[in-house]
């Protein structure tokens, strides 16, 4: 953090385009339109978080976001096709075709020890509940999580702000958070979910101090809407970094508090397989990034859950039930504790018991009496994905997956399909109940 003169107003470290060598031209043309717009009017704007972090890195930014001291009703005054979104904290969304700007106003995180503000409300573990304070620059700066996530752009003067040695982060390739680590985690658990995806995105180390801490923190996921965590796995894994954001959830025992069944079995008897399944499914999901496709939540739960729901359904059968009943029963067992950790739609949960439940079925073979019909369900390519993933890993006989491809590829009733089962394609059904033993 910078050090002030006693009375002094605190300034940032400015970086000029001499050093960093980015300019304007690089940011797209709606975020300087908005960054322009703001300054001619008198408020300071620039461009901050993800998009210069990306740009400094050499990575295609995904969007631009903007930081001002406009308050959100200025700033929509300004913009025609805009709106105000957000309850917790109030932004501005800036519509050009199909880019969005996002114009947030800066804005005070953190309490001060012993200043209670009504607008910062923690809950009795130090979580932050509500942060809807305005700010200074600098407060903006220090309530961001990490130093990199913290740079702000001057499109007109083409210069870094920096006001936390973000911009030595980037040149010394470290991932930190701003302040004291334990209580930037207790405020939000989520940031320690974060810090896994940029190390993944960016390649950058984890500074020591940042990382120490996460793995007894780990369990405060926990405390996190199951919604919010829903979002953050969608990004850790279907961005492209799915395998080596795995490692990180791995390697600082963040994936327990996610997904607390997959852990269980990656430490089993069974490990070595589980293991291997879930890295067949993690990579194909980045390989279909890299191919410009949409990879499959489906594919990657079913792949987190699958060796779970073994185990309970070789329990269930050794009490007697019979295999799809089991099955049944223990997808309903998992699915229900699954969703106290990390609320995933219920739609994608239907998906990912439809290809578990169908590998009982593609596990009897192609010379039963049912092999033709399950040809004709909406999820049998899928399940067939599935299945090759499961022999890839060691888990499923070769010559299973051969004899359905060479099955299905000789009857004209099935459809190609990539990515997540379609849910057009399957027709609407009332909920069920699984069905009981008898
Ligand atoms: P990307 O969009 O590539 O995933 P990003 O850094 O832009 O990365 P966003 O989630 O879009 O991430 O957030 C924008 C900025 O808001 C971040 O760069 C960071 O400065 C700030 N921010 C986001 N989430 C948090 C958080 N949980 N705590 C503190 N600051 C945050
Ligand atoms: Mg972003």
């Amino acid at each position: 953090m910078l050090e002030q003169e006693p009375g002094s107003e605190p300034e940032p470290h400015i970086i000029p385009v001499t050093d960093h060598h980015l300019s304007r031209g690089q940011f797209s043309d709606a975020s300087r339109f908005v960054v322009d717009r703001l300054a001619d009017q008198g408020y300071p704007a620039y461009i901050v978080g993800g998009g210069v972090r990306d740009l400094l890195i050499g990575i295609p930014p995904k969007d631009f976001d903007v930081a001002t001291c406009a308050r959100p009703e200025q700033v929509r005054r300004l913009f025609r096709r805009s709106r105000i979104i957000g309850r917790r904290f109030r932004l501005v969304h800036i519509y050009f075709g199909s880019e969005i700007v996002e114009v947030a106003t800066f804005r005070s995180g953190t309490p001060t020890a012993g200043h209670a503000h009504a607008n910062l409300e923690l809950s009795a573990a130090g979580r932050l509940l509500r942060d809807n304070v305005y700010g200074t620059e600098q407060q903006d700066a220090v309530r961001r999580d990490f130093t990199i996530n913290a740079l702000y752009f001057d499109p007109q003067s083409e210069t870094i702000r920096d006001w936390v040695g973000g911009y030595a982060d980037i040149r010394g390739r470290v991932i930190r958070l701003i302040g004291v680590p334990e209580n930037r985690y207790r405020e939000d658990p989520v940031r320690m979910l974060r810090a896994v995806r940029f190390e993944a995105k960016t390649g950058f180390c984890i500074d020591s101090e940042t990382s120490e801490p996460m793995r007894h923190l780990a369990p405060l996921l926990a405390t996190v809407p199951p919604a919010r965590l829903f979002d953050e796995i969608t990004k850790i894994f279907l961005l492209g970094q799915a395998q080596n954001s795995f490692q990180g959830l791995l390697e600082h025992r963040l994936l327990k508090p996610l997904f607390p069944w997959t852990q269980e079995m990656l430490v089993s008897e069974k490990a070595e397989t589980v293991r291997a399944l879930i890295a067949h499914a993690l990579a194909e999901a980045d390989t279909h990034i890299r191919m410009g496709r949409a990879p499959s939540l489906v594919t990657l739960v079913t792949a987190f859950l699958w060796a779970a729901t073994r185990q309970y359904v070789e329990w269930h059968e050794k009490e007697g039930m019979e295999t799809l009943a089991a099955m049944h029963r223990a997808l309903a067992t998992l699915m229900r504790e699954q969703q106290k950790h990390v609320a995933i739609p219920r739609r994608i949960l239907e998906q990912v018991e439809s290809l578990i439940v169908n590998q009982v079925r593609l596990e009897r073979g192609v010379s039963v009496p049912s092999a033709a019909r399950l040809l004709t369900h909406p999820d049998f390519k899928a399940s067939l994905d599935f299945l090759r993933l499961r022999v890839e890993s060691g888990e499923a006989p070769h010559t299973l997956w051969t004899d359905w491809q060479v099955f299905s590829e000789s009857s004209p009733t099935v459809e190609a399909g990539d990515g997540d089962p379609q849910p057009s394609r399957r027709p609407r059904r009332p909920r069920r109940r699984p069905p009981r033993a008898s």
